[in-house]
C-alpha cells in the first residue's frame, strides 16, 4: 500500500475540521502548514464566546453575508491565520489547505500574510455556476500558487 501524501493528509484533516463548524449554512475547514508541519488549523465560526449558530438558529441559520455564508463567522482561513499570528508562528512561505476556494477578503489576507501556496477542495464558483473564483484569480494574479486538490486514487 502506498503512503499517503501530505496533501492528502492535510486536506482530509481540513475536511474533518469543517465538520466541527457550528455554522448552519456553510462548513469550511483549513490547515496551515510550513515545511510539511502544521502551524495552525481553523474552521469557520463566530469569535469564541459569541454565537453558536446551529444552537441559536437551528432551522434558518444565522443571517447571510453576500456570499451566502454566516455573517457572524470568521472564515476558516481567517481563523487559521489569526491563530498562527497570535502565537507568533512565521506564516511567510507557508501552505494553506482549505475545503472551499477562498473568498476575496480571505484572499487579501492570505496574500498579505505571505502564504505562498493554496490548495482547495471545492470551488465556490463551480458550486454557484460563476465563471471564476475571484479569490483564486486575485491570488494567482499576485503570484500565489493556487490549485484545486485532486483526489488521489491509489
Ligand atoms: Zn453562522
Ligand atoms: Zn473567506
Amino acid at each position: 500500500m502506498s503512503k499517503k501524501s501530505f496533501d492528502h493528509i492535510y486536506m482530509h484533516l481540513a475536511a474533518d475540521l469543517a465538520a466541527r463548524s457550528h455554522c448552519v449554512r456553510a462548513q469550511v475547514g483549513a490547515v496551515l502548514t510550513k515545511d510539511t508541519r502544521i502551524i495552525s488549523i481553523g474552521y469557520n465560526g463566530p469569535p469564541p464566546g459569541t454565537h453558536n449558530c446551529d444552537e441559536e438558529w437551528p432551522e434558518k441559520g444565522c443571517d447571510r453575508d453576500s456570499r451566502g455564508s454566516c455573517s457572524l463567522a470568521l472564515h476558516a482561513e481567517e481563523n487559521a491565520i489569526l491563530y498562527a499570528s497570535k502565537n507568533g508562528s512565521k506564516i511567510e512561505g507557508s501552505t494553506l489547505y482549505t475545503t472551499l476556494s477562498p473568498c476575496i477578503a480571505c484572499a487579501r489576507l492570505i496574500l498579505s500574510s505571505g502564504i505562498k501556496k493554496v490548495l482547495y477542495m471545492d470551488s465556490y464558483a463551480e458550486y454557484k455556476g460563476l465563471p471564476s473564483d475571484e479569490g483564486v484569480d486575485f491570488l494567482r494574479r499576485f503570484g500565489v500558487e493556487v490549485n484545486k486538490y485532486q483526489i488521489e486514487v491509489n
